[in-house]
């Protein structure tokens, strides 16, 4: 298959050519492979419109997902060459932050999946999301140029406009192929500044703010720390959704649409609130085809639904007015209008799109004059229908909805673990692999001995690659024997990295006093900051000291180890998931909309250990009691005591000796030897004085489970027991099902 296309662009043989000419052939291979299979002539289609789409590496998954994975391993097998090798050769293209741009890429992959016409539309960031260094235990940002090297990225036809307040800017819009699995192919359109210039990024991340026609799509959010760069996220913002608005509208009439009935042809959906300024831009460009404005806000309201995925209060965006008249003027008199429709209807100040402050609040345009809210778990649309969003949920009880998120089984179980995929095969048929439910089949095998020393030993070797990984890229050599115990995810107070960080301080201690453990423990950490996000960077190098402070003591190194490992992405992820034993998930109830870590770990056979938050509420009632380690206080508990705002973190401290020595030894001479006196001063403060986020009431009860996690772990054959019930629970939470219910409830596409 690859002998052709290889000979056809280098004249020669697979095993004549070089990684990146191999690379090169692979795309054009995987391209016109999924060209063939674009979907058209379907009437409705669904954009999907978002800020972030953390696609991942593509090669893998486009070769699963079109059915020729096997043939092209073994193809370049029988020449001498590997697919790990171009594998490893791939840039990992970072269009995302975390969690909500990850949710994004397995919505794509599962849209095309189950053969629905939908597209993403986002930005193309030339550096995306920063590759993170350490340096003397401190995180450093570096650009990550992923377009590089031959890219997946093909140039389109369509160019845009985009008039600003002070200038027009020109885009070109870049599409990438969405292959589904056995199914059709979709795209993802990433929408490109014309004018950007990469030679204007100084030191690291730096560059000029205030030159936009320069900047525009260099970096995904950058620094918005002040407002010069607030205003780049809004021109962003806006740059996004105008290029977005025009693609639709094109599409639809080239779809036959008369704009009038817009709705019936596409359904758009508003990941956060980051897109939600196309309302105001279709309903403009709508107005400028002869429609009125009324009819216009009706059209629009019916074609979009918006997604919330926070409670934080500091996320939810309000842009100062000025902003978009600097930005988008064109778009502050449909803003003003629809205030003055809400102020009409409502009396209520706190439902406004326009506060007495003059800022705008995202998220309440999007739930006016959009059809559907969804939360992305149970626990937490609750929480927006009962407490965040009260106000709006009883003038639209019908409008709000649940989706708890899910995740691609492509990607988080037949490609990142081909071992446990083959067992499953070879137990359950492959079934599982088009319908995720499925998996509950493995049930049955609760007692089948071989079944469970099978989970058992493709843990072990799923350990072994971790560690040979970790030591050749990090130089780090995991103890051997050990059970890992891991976190990893964006790094912020309320995900708790601290507590955990608070843990390993408890066992070094305790190794001190000569309490061995029974088995050496790994705690691995994998987090970036938000580059201006002091607190956190704080946390990253109280973990990377105590790091360095395991690895230098002689005694407590043989049965303890932090890691933190640098510069996590999804292809960290993809090769520490299949790994862990004990997956952290210990944000503080109430914070976590939903998580999708956590899905990714439970089906890779971890037990959790976590909160009762997000879908951690969920995952604790597929597995039941028994399969899951749940400790800390509750959602309701954490709110009421936030609304009496009487926490006072120094009673937990004083109360508590072994937290207040964890604490204390944050300042420890032997800390201070090793770190960052103003640093570790700084988070030493935050926690005894402020602690937002209540890690010290939830101690006890978090040491307790992960001692408990422990002693039963070393129950070899009823811990592989709970590895195979969460592995079988786990086709909930399969994207696949997720995506069947927002178009069953809110898209409606055939
Ligand atoms: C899944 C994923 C996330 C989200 O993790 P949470 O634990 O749900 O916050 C973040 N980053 C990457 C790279 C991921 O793959």
């Amino acid at each position: 298959m690859l002998e052709r296309i290889v000979l056809e662009c280098y004249g020669r043989k697979v095993s004549e050519c070089s990684e990146a000419e191999l690379y090169h052939a692979l795309l054009t291979l995987v391209q016109r492979k999924a060209q063939g299979k674009e979907s058209k002539g379907k009437k409705k289609k669904l954009y999907y419109i978002s800020a972030e789409f953390l696609i991942g590496k593509l090669l893998s998954n486009n070769l699963i997902n079109l059915g020729i994975y096997e043939e092209v391993k073994e193809e370049l097998e029988k020449a001498g060459k590997s697919l790990a090798a171009l594998e490893e050769y791939e840039p990992e293209p970072s269009l995302g932050n975390g969690g909500l741009g990850r949710l994004a890429a397995c919505f794509l992959d599962s849209i095309a999946t189950l053969g629905l016409p939908g597209d993403g539309v986002g930005l193309n960031y030339h550096y995306g999301l920063f590759r993170q260094e350490f340096r003397k235990r401190i995180q450093y940002e570096q650009p990550n140029p992923w377009m590089e090297k031959d890219s997946w990225l093909l140039k389109s036809e369509r160019r845009f406009q985009v008039s600003f307040g002070r200038f027009d800017v020109e885009a070109t819009m870049y599409d990438i192929l969405v292959t589904g699995y056995d199914n059709i192919t979709n795209r993802l359109h990433l929408f490109d500044l014309d004018s950007v210039d990469e030679s204007i990024v100084g030191k690291g991340i730096d560059f000029d703010k205030n030159d936009i026609k320069k900047n525009l799509t260099l970096f995904l959010y950058p620094d918005d720390s002040d407002d010069k760069g607030r205003l780049l996220r809004v021109y962003q913002q806006y740059f996004m959704v105008s290029c977005g608005a025009q693609l639709i509208l094109a599409e639809a009439k080239e779809r036959g649409s008369n704009l009038h009935d817009l709705a019936d042809y596409v359904a758009v959906q508003i990941n956060d609130t980051h897109p939600s300024m196309v309302i105001p831009e279709l309903i403009r460009l709508l107005t400028d085809e002869g429609i009125s404005f009324e009819e216009a806000v009706q059209i629009v309201t019916n074609t979009c639904a918006y997604t919330n995925h926070t409670i934080l209060a500091e996320a939810l965006e309000k842009w100062p007015l000025a902003f978009i008249k600097e930005v988008a003027p064109a778009i502050v008199p449909i803003i003003k209008k629809l205030d003055e429709i809400v102020k009409e209807r409502y009396t209520d100040e706190k439902v406004a799109i326009i506060d007495k402050d003059d800022r705008v609040h995202m998220a309440h345009m999007d739930i006016h004059f959009g059809h559907s809210v969804n939360g992305v778990a149970h626990l937490h649309t609750e929480i927006l229908k009962n407490s965040e969003l009260n106000d709006f949920y009883q003038l639209y009880p019908e409008k709000f909805n649940n989706k708890t998120n899910g995740i691609t089984f492509r990607r988080w179980l037949l490609h990142c673990n081909p071992a446990l995929t083959q067992l499953l095969e070879e137990t359950i048929g492959d079934g599982f692999k088009k319908d995720a439910g499925e998996l509950e089949k493995l049930t049955a095998y609760k007692e089948d001995e071989k079944v469970l020393n099978r989970l058992v030993a493709i843990k072990k070797e799923n350990k072994e690659k971790l560690a040979s990984y970790l030591e050749e890229t990090q130089g780090i050599r995991l103890l051997p024997e050990a059970i890992y115990d891991i976190q990893i995810k964006r790094l912020h107070e309320y995900k708790r990295q601290q507590l955990n960080a608070l843990y390993a301080i408890h066992k070094y201690r305790e190794i001190k006093s000569g309490k061995i453990p029974k088995r050496p423990i790994v705690m691995i950490f994998g987090a970036k900051a938000a580059p201006a996000y002091t607190i956190a960077k704080d946390i990253i190098h109280l973990i990377l000291c105590l790091q360095r402070l395991i690895e230098k003591d002689r005694e407590v190194r043989k049965y303890l180890q932090v890691v933190m490992v640098e510069n996590y992405n999804v292809t960290k992820a993809e090769k520490l998931i299949p790994a862990c034993d004990i997956s952290e998930q210990i944000s503080l109830a109430s914070k976590e909309a939903s998580g999708t870590g956590n899905m990714k770990f439970m089906l890779n056979g971890a037990v959790t250990l976590g909160t009762e938050d997000g879908a951690n509420v969920e995952i604790h009632e597929l597995v039941g009691d028994d399969n899951i380690y749940v400790f800390g206080e509750d959602s309701d508990t954490v709110i009421a005591r936030y609304e009496r705002g009487d926490y006072c973190s120094k009673d937990y401290y004083e109360k508590n000796p072994d937290l207040k020595e964890a604490v204390d030894f944050i300042v420890s001479k032997k800390m201070l030897r090793i770190g960052n006196k103003e640093m570790l001063t700084r988070l030493y403060n935050e926690l005894l004085n402020k602690d937002w986020f209540m890690t010290f009431p939830d101690y006890p009860a978090y040491v307790e489970a992960k001692e408990r996690a422990y002693a039963d772990y070393e129950d070899t054959k009823a811990w592989a027991q709970k590895m195979l019930v969460n592995i079988a629970k786990a086709g909930f939470f399969s994207s696949d099902r997720t995506i069947e219910q927002y178009n069953h409830d809110i898209w409606h596409l055939s």
